[in-house]
């Protein structure tokens, strides 16, 4: 089994989770069933929304599960019509590449990955049209930690929406939907170790958002196909087992990767901001990141760049661009992700593999 250092594109499956899973799966369960498998379909599906609810100091009835984040986003992107959308350039692909989104809607970022918050003052004020803003919580490939209070501060004294996509962030800082002050929250389970095909956005109950999907009435009528209850279950297991106390060691652990690797001309993304404990964007410059990941998939790291397409082609990162990092660069940068399961050796003897790849490249 190689290394795994790809957190942020799926976590492993925590074994708590993993044991609900097995349980559920073999049980024919439809919330929706009046006879007593479905009531204890609903009262497992309940159950684990109080449970994540409560993690979110959020309330139960402003919890829709969705299939995947991907979902999450979109119903939230496309839940208002009626509003102009607003939002960052570094916005994952399943916000950005939303029909309703141009070049028009995108707020700038710093070199940093931050948003410009005059920027976006700006375009609230100029422009009387209600608003919805749309800001990532944490990146997924730098790790930067948007300041999403004082984003919805702003949106507020202009009457705007704040959806933030709170993906990378859950299991790896706070995420408090009462205290970030968004209107709407997306998470997904597979990347805090649940299992793919559960997700949710979070919604203020006092708004009234227009379903993605329409169908039967689940989820209040929010969001019709019936609910994976192994998934949903799972996520609500993964989301009890997060100790967000041990992701200081995981920001140390990384902190003396990049050290090393910045000695060696290693270039780090995002290192001026504040980000998220699992996360490191790094670059080896002059050396093009399919060359680096053939190599470390060869001796058994499993890493990525900032962004595969489904081809499993690299795109050239939006992010880093955005950030103004030059092409050339951005396509020299791959990313290191890390979590619950990962230990310190692991990143050792992955950074020792970085500085001999670096100077067996460099040596020609
Ligand atoms: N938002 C962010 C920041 C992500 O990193 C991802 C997944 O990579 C998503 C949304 C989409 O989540 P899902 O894979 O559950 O569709």
């Amino acid at each position: 089994m190689p290394i795994y250092l790809d957190y942020n594109a799926t976590a492993p499956l925590r074994p708590q989770a993993y044991a609900r899973m097995q349980e559920l799966l073999v049980i024919p369960a439809n919330p929706s069933s009046v006879h007593s498998l479905g009531r204890t379909a609903k009262k497992h599906l309940e159950n684990s929304r109080k449970i994540i609810a409560e993690a979110l100091s959020a309330w139960p009835n402003e919890i829709i599960f969705t299939a995947s984040g991907t979902e999450a986003n979109n119903t939230a992107l496309s839940g208002f019509p009626e509003r102009r959308l607003l939002i960052s350039a570094a916005e994952h692909s399943s916000v950005l590449r939303h029909p309703m989104v141009t070049t028009d809607n995108l707020i700038a970022v710093d070199e940093n990955g931050i948003i410009n918050l005059s920027d976006l003052e700006a375009r609230l004020a100029e422009n009387p049209q209600p608003a919805l803003v749309s800001i990532m919580l944490a990146n997924n490939e730098t790790g930067v930690i948007q300041p999403i209070s004082e984003i919805a501060a702003i949106c507020k004294k202009y009457g705007a929406l704040l959806h933030t996509d709170a993906v990378q962030a859950l299991g790896k800082i706070p995420v408090d939907f009462s205290l970030l002050g968004a209107d709407m929250l997306t998470i997904s389970a597979h990347k805090c170790g649940g299992a793919v095909g559960a997700a949710a956005l979070v919604v203020k109950n006092n708004l009234v958002i227009k379903p993605l999907l329409s169908g039967g009435g689940q989820e209040l009528g929010r969001r019709a196909g019936t609910e994976n209850i192994a998934a949903i279950a799972a996520f609500a297991e993964a989301v009890a087992a997060i100790d967000l106390g041990d992701m200081q060691n995981l920001r140390l652990w990384l902190d003396e990767m990049e050290k090393q690797i910045q000695a060696k001309g290693g270039i780090v993304f995002g290192a001026n901001a504040q980000r998220i404990p699992n996360t490191s964007c790094i670059a080896m410059p002059d050396i093009g990141n399919e060359v680096q990941l053939i190599d470390f998939d060869l001796k058994g790291y499993a890493v990525s760049a900032g962004s595969a397409c489904s081809s499993g082609r690299i795109e050239k990162s939006h992010v880093l661009l955005a950030m103004g990092v030059p092409a050339e660069l951005a396509s020299c940068a791959i990313r290191v992700s890390i979590g619950w399961n990962s230990t310190q050796s692991e990143i050792q003897n992955f950074t020792e593999a970085w500085l001999k790849l670096a100077d067996r490249l460099k040596r020609g």
